[in-house]
């Protein structure tokens, strides 16, 4: 660690002999991208390193409760990372990342997703694990640096993970997610993680009054695959009932992400409480969700929870 330090001065200082380091998830950033960018900002200054959390973009309503909940302020928006010295979470495909990430000095990636295209000038920590949530992985940075995780951060990090897990009910859930909520419980002295879960996807269940434009940015990710771009975009309900009849709107608005060279676009309608999706497709080629994703045509998959790890890899597996 302090071999990566010493390293680092070499790259960057500013006038009082200080660098600052930026954290960042996502664009269209969820609770995890910015959760734990904070979680990972306030380490390295208990490390001693000079970070700050930033987010690549609005937060969304989510997030926004959570941060009230535990009384931390929403980052900076960081409109260009060119020439910053970055830590990347939850991420690292420049497609989804901040603007001018391919030219900034990527210094660290946290992330929980398959290895992305970020490409790297300096000595750079990294830390990608199969879990359930980039926040649960940070956890164990803590422990590993023996670091004490405030109450204001577990309790943050806390809802990231049932963010994520859908309370424990997506099938990207590990042991150590379900372990570590136990030990942030107690850190963030939260005794009910099923109610707290459930007010929190209320929260980010909200879609009246919200244009159909901004649904489908609302957890919205480009794939590069193959050379074809790809969008696969995810909305969570806890009843999807509540979005009878706006699927033609949604539909147009996923058209429209088409003129812009994507060969495809996805969305999952996910109802958590029925455990499935219903998966809205536009694209070029007629009939590509059930060549991909199998299926009787009515676009409902059950069982069907995860982006990352049901959609993806599928996709991936189709156009790669
Ligand atoms: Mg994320
Ligand atoms: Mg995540
Ligand atoms: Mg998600």
């Amino acid at each position: 660690m302090n071999d990566i330090l010493e390293n680092r001065r070499f790259f960057k200082s500013d006038k009082s002999g200080f660098f600052m380091i930026y954290v960042v998830g996502h664009k269209s950033p969820d609770s995890d991208s910015v959760c734990s960018a904070l979680a990972v900002a306030e380490l390295k200054s208990l490390l001693g390193e000079k970070a700050e959390a930033k987010v690549a973009g609005e937060v969304n309503a989510e997030t926004r409760f959570i941060l009230e909940k535990f009384g931390l302020e929403v980052p900076e928006i960081l409109d260009s990372a060119e020439d910053e010295d970055i830590i990347l979470v939850d991420h690292s495909d420049v497609s989804q990342g901040v603007d001018g990430l391919d030219k900034a000095r990527v210094v660290g990636i946290i992330d929980h997703h398959k290895l992305g295209d970020v490409e790297t000038s300096v000595p750079v920590e990294v830390l990608i694990r199969p879990l359930g949530c980039t926040c649960t992985i940070v956890k164990g940075l803590y422990d590993y640096y023996g670091k004490e995780i405030s109450k204001d951060i577990a309790g943050i990090m806390l809802c990231a993970i049932l963010s994520d897990s859908v309370i424990f009910r997506s099938p990207t859930t590990t042991d150590e997610d379900r372990k570590v909520v136990e030990e942030l419980m107690e850190i963030a002295e939260v005794d009910d993680i099923e109610s707290l879960g459930m007010e929190m996807f209320r929260v980010k269940s909200a879609v009246e009054g919200v244009s159909a434009g901004d649904l489908v940015q609302r957890d919205y990710k480009d794939f590069d695959m193959g050379g074809r771009k790809i969008g696969v975009g995810q909305l969570e309900l806890i009843d999807l009932g509540m979005l009878n009849g706006r699927e033609d709107e949604l539909l147009e608005e996923m058209e429209s992400l088409l003129d812009d060279g994507r060969d495809a676009v996805f969305l999952m309608l996910t109802d958590i409480m029925k455990e499935g999706t219903m998966l809205l497709c536009v694209s070029k080629d007629a009939g590509l969700r059930e060549d991909v994703f199998g299926g009787e045509g009515d676009g409902w998959y059950e069982g069907m929870m995860s982006r990352k790890k049901q959609v993806v890899p599928k996709l991936e597996e189709f156009f790669g």
